[in-house]
């Protein structure tokens, strides 16, 4: 496609595995460090820099997206743009306290196409082999983080973390529990945050309730402190 990043009509994806720190040193910091040199897909090479995560390294609760955006990518945070903001706050509202939530990415390079005029990024939705390639990094750090509970936030993490057949509209709203490396843990799927912007204004609010709504089933989740 003229104007992808990174172009190549088939780019070398090796995978990030071999730019992870040797087992027994990937705690967030080491692994947020490293993933500045991972060259496991092509995306890292239009991308101002890479955005690992953000938040409580030890949150008991993880949120994860899709990738991104152009302001994060300038700024080198997640969530950091308008669907971060509507985030926050939809957090809030569900009664989730700030200090327990980690905010990462299933794909820690911003993908985007170029468009004239005035060369404007336009956000791409990350193949299924980029998340792939990026999915060394995710499965590090909740292994790291270790949280309670996963909020899948859209497609692309949904499939990252539940599988090639995850439907949103589907599996929205209630626990889904899965085995990982770290035990049995609860998963929670709703809306990316970018997909309550995108809704006609005359169903933003109800779009913006039900991620509240998804989000409230994640804080039930949560054990006592
Ligand atoms: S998107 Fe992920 S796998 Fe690709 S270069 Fe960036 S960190 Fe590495």
């Amino acid at each position: 496609m003229p104007g992808m990043a990174g172009g190549a009509d088939k780019p070398e994806r090796p995978g990030a595995e071999q730019w992870l720190p040797e087992p027994g040193h990937r705690d967030v910091a080491t692994l947020r460090e490293a993933a500045t040199g991972c060259r496991g897909c092509e995306l890292w090479e239009p991308a101002t820099q890479v955005v690992f995560s953000a938040g409580a390294t030890g949150g008991r609760l993880a949120l994860v997206g899709e990738q991104p955006g152009d302001q994060e990518d300038r700024r080198g945070v997640p969530f950091v743009g308008p669907a971060g903001r509507l985030l926050q706050a939809a957090v809030e509202e569900a009664g989730i306290a700030r200090e327990d939530v980690y905010v990462t990415n299933a794909v820690k390079h911003f993908r985007f196409t170029q468009q004239a005029p005035g060369n404007r990024r336009i956000h791409a939705t990350p193949e299924a082999a980029h998340v792939t390639a990026c999915r060394p990094w995710l499965a590090a750090e909740l292994a790291a983080v270790d949280p309670e509970v996963v909020v899948v936030l859209g497609a692309t993490a949904g499939r990252a973390l539940l599988g090639p057949s995850f439907r949103v509209t589907k599996e929205r709203g209630h626990v889904i529990e899965r085995e990982t490396s770290r035990g049995t843990k609860r998963f929670v799927a709703t809306l990316h945050p970018s997909a309550v912007l995108r809704t006609p204004p005359e169903q933003r609010d109800a779009a913006r309730d039900g991620l509240v709504a998804d989000l409230r089933v994640a804080a039930a989740a949560l054990g006592p402190r």
